[in-house]
């Protein structure tokens, strides 16, 4: 059930506009920004085993051209709307800005339940959703590249890769018409788990300044605080494993069917095994169940990361959040109205279109490869490990020190494609926030991250559109 007076796509409209009011751009260029450039809604037939036909219901929303290709998620849930497809793609339009990632917005979703097909139908359906795409443009290198979202991994985006390329088999760059794919598809090392390791650098970026933990009556840094999960998906689970790696204590998470709670901290790996093995969270040996799902998010803890749907926190349940801080691992899980109930109540929160943003980033790293068709790395790799061999056997010489060997291959390591993916993507995380913090300390009247995180890609796509000469 619905809580809210706003839409999805409202809500993302009146954040946009709650920064738009700290600019002095003309409202045409407002405007522009703000609203969907395109927006594609289509069905398609899908015959069943008994001979029955289904109609299945498809959309790819493109927000903003001012930079192509456009870039998105493509979803597969039986709650997809093109309300909540327009909002995603407004929201990955300011990501990209916020990252500085040169791609404009897009979206795409299917109306299903995944679990309620098989292997070969849900198949079946990626394939015709790529060619009604092709058809009309909404799918190509250099025009719009999905990735993979909510109910969709690396496995749906080989068929959709595979199908583009059988529609147009002698297009030299057609890998980098999606982005997440599996390696041996020309993906890229570190994708899978790209947005849960962003989330993981944005709150140890966000909880390193030492003034802002101190109004929050906490520590700076991660290590020992509690957190809660919410979703323990693609995303939920590797922010929790990276966190929870750094010395965060996981004291509950929530999945669709319940949520385990255990004040020592649970480990994620077990979690993620029993569920492996029974189906469920629940029951975890240990921990307590809790009586629903959305509980968890009403747990005492440090840092509440919601990472399953948008809806999430509303007017309605607000004012019954504990955390100190929210870090939107999912995109859009806190609704404009209860924004400002949070921050009555001194929540801080780390919002989506930055801390989200690692998926994002790590799929332009894999566009890039594509298009250069080499592996990050290649090329150098064993030129630096040659460089390092003279500079340690240098040292060796100068301090008369015998170096042990595993000192050895430590420091003459190479960086290869993870390694370099990693660097970038940490690299990116932490200049985006202090990019945004900064923006928000010295402009007048910027009373949050998120504001300031709208404000910043605000006038980036300003000045994009400005040098394209649409406006003044
Ligand atoms: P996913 O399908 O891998 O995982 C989502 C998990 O949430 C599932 O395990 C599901 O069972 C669970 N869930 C559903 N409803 C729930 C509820 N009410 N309470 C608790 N758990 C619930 O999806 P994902 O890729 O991890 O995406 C999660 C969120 O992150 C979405 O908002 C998505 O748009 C956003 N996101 C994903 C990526 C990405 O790279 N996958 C990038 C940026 C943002």
């Amino acid at each position: 059930m619905k809580h809210n007076k706003l839409s999805f796509f409202e809500s993302v409209t009146t954040f946009f506009d709650r920064a738009a009011a700290l600019t002095d751009h003309p409202i045409g260029l407002l405007n522009q920004i703000k609203y969907c450039d395109s927006c594609y809604w289509f069905k398609f037939p899908l015959r069943n085993d008994d001979g029955s036909i289904e109609m299945i219901q498809g959309f790819r929303v493109e927000h903003s051209h001012h930079k192509l290709p456009v870039k998105g998620g493509t979803r597969y849930s039986e709650m997809v709307t093109e309300d909540e497809v327009k909002a995603l793609a407004a929201l990955m339009t300011y990501k990209c800005a916020v990252v500085d990632v040169p791609f404009g917005g897009a979206k795409g979703g299917i109306r299903i339940e995944p679990r309620r097909y098989t292997d070969i139908q849900l198949e079946k359906i990626t394939r015709r959703y790529t060619v009604e795409l092709a058809k009309k443009e909404f799918i190509g290198p250099g025009v719009d590249v999905p990735a993979p979202d909510y109910g969709t991994s690396s496995r749906e985006m080989a068929w959709m890769l595979d199908t583009y390329v059988t529609l147009n088999p002698a297009q030299l760059d057609a890998a980098a018409c999606v982005t997440g794919k599996p390696i041996a598809q020309g993906g890229v090392h570190g994708r899978t788990e790209a947005t849960g390791r962003g989330v993981y650098f944005s709150l140890v970026q966000a909880m390193s300044y030492t003034e802002d933990m101190k109004k929050l009556g906490l520590t700076p840094g991660v290590e020992g605080k509690k957190m809660v999960i919410q979703g323990l998906g693609n995303v939920g689970y590797h922010a929790a494993k990276f966190l929870q790696e750094a010395g965060a204590v996981i004291v509950a998470v929530a999945e669709y069917d319940g949520a385990v709670y255990l004040p020592k901290g649970l480990d994620i790996d077990a979690v993620q095994e029993h569920r492996r093995e029974t189906g469920t969270i629940l029951d975890f040996p240990g921990a307590k169940n809790l009586a629903k799902n959305a509980d968890a998010l009403e747990c005492e803890c440090d840092v509440l990361i919601p990472a399953a749907l948008e809806e999430q926190i509303t007017a309605q349940n607000a004012s019954r959040i504990k955390a100190k801080i929210i870090c939107e691992a999912a995109n859009g899980p806190i609704m404009a109205e209860a924004e400002e109930i949070l921050k009555q109540k001194g929540i801080m929160i780390v919002p989506d279109i930055y801390a989200n943003a690692g998926g994002v980033t790590v799929s332009y790293f894999e566009w890039l490869k594509n298009l250069s068709h080499v592996r990050f790395g290649r090329m150098s790799k064993r030129f630096e490990e040659s460089s390092h061999k003279r500079v340690l056997a240098a040292v060796e010489k100068i301090t008369g020190r015998s170096l042990s060997d595993k000192e050895w291959q430590a420091a003459m390591h190479g960086a290869d494609e993870a390694d370099l993916v990693d660097s970038g993507l940490e690299e990116t995380m932490y200049n985006a926030y202090n990019d945004i913090r900064e923006t928000m300390l010295t402009t007048k009247n910027c009373p949050d991250l998120r504001t300031a995180a709208f404000l910043s890609a605000i006038n980036k796509i300003a000045i994009s559109y400005q040098q394209l000469g649409i406006f003044p």
